[in-house]
């Protein structure tokens, strides 16, 4: 019997009656069925607000990144059966890899920007304090806090298991609980690598629902601390955006659409050249990849009139090699499409495509897909067209084959080739394939505007090269125009599509209270306890120590300057540092910052483990010969992230707002520093 799908909402499965049938890519056989229950999408959104969002704020960013962790490694370790189930959407194992072990990877990704990038609590002050008045008792700043609401997710067929879980992980890390909603088709795979989330009991209660089937009314359910996100047809995408409780709640609407990506073969290139294989290479595998159902696919490769031929000719014989049918057998390396409708679609779009382009590569080739049962398979053969005018309009510039499918256009120069580049009106990604930097140079700011991504690739970049085709969680995703105008992942980035950014002005103390840093001019804490002899837990922001004076003399710079070797003039030369905007001889930077150390540190063993590095450095007034320099240390900002070091002790992160000033009290360096404090115990 046929397996029903269940959605998950309010906590509990729904769905017992089947619905609509799924059938297997590659022998057409039912998979499993959608359920006919409706949703009460009322409910959903309730629950989200009332359980998820609450149980999301129990947690801070640093616990939530510690979840995302937790159930990255849960799911790598369940990746088998999500494989097996996988196999049905016509991937090979190598397809699969990207969407179940890519989502992971994405989710460890997130796991790591809670890590490196984001503070304890829930509000991340993005800084800096702007002094807003004359006196010090008035300043502004940023923060940004988790919206409050809930995020829809919609997704393509494509990355049943990515999809959603590039989506989830960042508005997880930000405190927005989701309800995802995956393309019927594929919707199995994402079932069930839910009941495996689910399982694992890692997420609190509410931080994730998921829909089988349609969305019924929960768009009309949203509203202004809502987010809506989106990844499929450039259709879809323009009528979603513009439904009107969406509109008139102003809810974030992020669209990742349909595009029609390039890959430039640059003009010094020549066909002894290893990038032109490399071009060819990467032509022939955006087109087998998945069966060419991705986003990112090149759908225009764009060669210099002269290798147009030579380009055709050895991609013809690439694909001619690439054996299609049934990812089961050893020899396969490019499965079928997502489902028959899938395969009607993109036949109907090639069709339209050889309105203005010739045949090169395609079913005639002696295509016949290996496997028993494939007849009834959704599987396509390569197909590479020649567009017969790459200027006119349309063609391959307008016509998406959501497959196997990409179209040869000649340019002539590189200017010709930017123009054909834009033709495309907005892509996620854009390849050019070069040996000469000034290309590249030239290449890439032209074409940047109506593109989310270049890749520029030569033999150097080739032997670690991610490939045109793979979206990368450190790096934005998303294209404008044609491709939606949206963006997704790119770190910290995507983590702020789902927190509020709200500027807050005051006097120092409320910027601190609010912003849980210490801000400069707010009070400090002077308790005669040093504060490097104090626990992490002891330690309050606003913990603060004034050192003793040291008056700089002309020995502390020659004797700085034969430890380090550092004679440059301004600190050795008479003549040349009187002549200099200064007008005499100064101390070295680093020895105000190795003197202010020496003020400052507390020397014996303490809980201070480590000082592993410097921020926002500045020397802002120069120290002479004569002046008197003395430090304020002050604890700024501590993040526990829970973690012990090889022998088990509890460690957290702190940072230290140090002001090195004169003997008139003016600032000549200010700077963070960055230290490992130890926990008690
Ligand atoms: P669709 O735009 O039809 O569907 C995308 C998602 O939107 C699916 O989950 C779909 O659900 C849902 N959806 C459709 N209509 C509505 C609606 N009125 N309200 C709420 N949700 C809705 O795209 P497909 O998945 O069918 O793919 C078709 C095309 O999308 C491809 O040929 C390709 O051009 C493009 N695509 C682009 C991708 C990208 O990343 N840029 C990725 C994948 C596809 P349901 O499945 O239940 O209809």
């Amino acid at each position: 019997m046929t397996r029903t799908l269940q959605s998950y909402i309010a906590g509990r499965w729904i769905g017992a009656e089947a619905a609509q049938t799924l059938r297997s890519a590659i022998n057409g056989q039912p998979v499993a069925a959608t359920h006919a229950e409706k949703i009460d999408f009322a409910e959903a959104v309730a629950h989200a607000r009332r359980v998820g969002v609450p149980n999301l704020m129990q947690l801070d960013f640093q616990q939530r990144g510690e979840r995302l962790k937790a159930l990255a490694k849960f799911l790598i370790e369940q990746k088998e059966a999500l494989y097996a189930e996988s196999a049905h959407t016509g991937a090979t194992r190598t397809d699969s890899w990207i969407d179940i072990e890519g989502g992971s990877g994405t989710l460890f990704a997130y796991a790591g920007v809670a890590a490196g990038d984001l503070p304890s609590g829930n509000v991340v002050h993005e800084g800096p304090v702007i002094p807003l008045g004359k006196k010090g008792g008035f300043a502004g700043t940023h923060i940004l806090v988790p919206r409050g609401g809930v995020a829809v997710h919609i997704n393509a067929f494509n990355f049943p298991v990515w999809g959603l879980l590039e989506k989830f992980a960042p508005s997880f890390l930000a405190g927005v609980p989701c309800i995802g909603k995956p393309a019927t088709a594929t919707s199995y795979l994402t079932e069930l690598m839910m009941r495996k989330v689910i399982e694992s009991g890692i997420l609190p209660e509410g931080a994730l629902q998921l829909v089988i089937g349609g969305t019924g009314d929960l768009l009309d359910r949203l509203d202004g601390a809502d987010v809506v996100t989106f990844t499929g047809s450039a259709d879809t995408a323009a009528r979603l955006r513009v439904h009107p409780n969406v509109v008139r709640h102003s809810i974030p609407f992020n669209a990742e659409a349909d595009s029609l990506n390039c890959a430039v073969l640059a003009p010094d290139v020549t066909p002894d050249d290893e990038e032109f294989d490399l071009f060819v290479k990467e032509v022939a595998r955006e087109m087998t990849v998945k069966a060419g159902q991705k986003c990112t696919a090149i759908r225009r490769a764009i060669v210099p009139k002269s290798y147009v031929e030579e380009v055709a000719k050895r991609l013809k014989a690439r694909l001619a090699k690439t054996v299609v049918g049934d990812p089961a057998l050893e020899s396969v390396r490019m499965g079928a499409l997502a489902s028959q409708d899938q395969k009607g679609d993109v036949g109907a779009k090639v069709a339209e495509l050889l309105q203005s382009a010739e045949l090169v590569f395609g079913e005639r080739d002696g295509f016949a897909p290996q496997g028993e049962g494939v007849a009834n398979g959704a599987f396509f053969s390569p197909t590479l067209l020649l567009a017969r005018d790459p200027q006119a309009d349309g063609g391959a510039h307008d016509i998406e084959a959501f497959g196997p499918v990409s179209t040869l256009m000649a340019y002539d120069g590189l200017d010709e080739a930017i123009a054909l580049a834009a033709k495309g009106k907005g892509s996620l990604v854009s390849t050019i394939v070069t040996k000469d930097a000034t290309t590249a140079a030239r290449f890439v700011p032209a074409a940047a505007a109506m593109h989310g991504r270049i890749l520029v690739l030569d033999r150097v970049a080739a032997a670690e090269s991610t490939g045109h085709g793979s979206p990368l969680p450190v790096l934005k995703h998303g294209g404008p125009g044609r491709a939606g105008g949206g963006e997704e992942l790119g770190g910290l980035r995507a983590v702020k599509h789902y927190l509020q950014r709200t500027a807050v002005q005051g006097s120092p103390a409320m910027l601190a209270a609010v912003t849980g840093e210490h801000v400069r001019g707010a009070p400090v804490n002077e308790d005669g306890v040093h504060p490097f002899r104090k626990h992490f837990e002891d330690l309050q922001i606003g913990d603060s120590l004034l050192t003793h004076r040291r008056t700089v003399s002309e020995a502390d710079i020659v004797a700085f300057g034969g430890l380090s070797g550092d004679y440059f003039y301004m600190h050795f030369d008479e003549i040349a540092a009187k002549d200099s905007p200064f007008g005499k001889r100064i101390a070295h930077g680093y020895f105000v910052l190795s003197a202010a150390a020496g003020l400052f540190v507390s020397p014996a063993p303490g809980p201070v483990l480590a000082n592993y590095g410097l921020d926002t450095l500045r020397f802002v007034k120069p120290v002479g010969i004569g002046d008197t320099i003395r430090a304020r240390l002050t604890a700024k900002r501590k993040i526990d992230r829970n973690r012990k070091d090889a022998k088990g002790q509890g460690q957290g992160v702190v940072a230290w707002d140090v002001e090195v000033t004169n003997q008139n009290e003016e600032v000549v360096a200010s700077y963070d520093i960055l230290t490992l404090v130890a926990k008690r115990g």
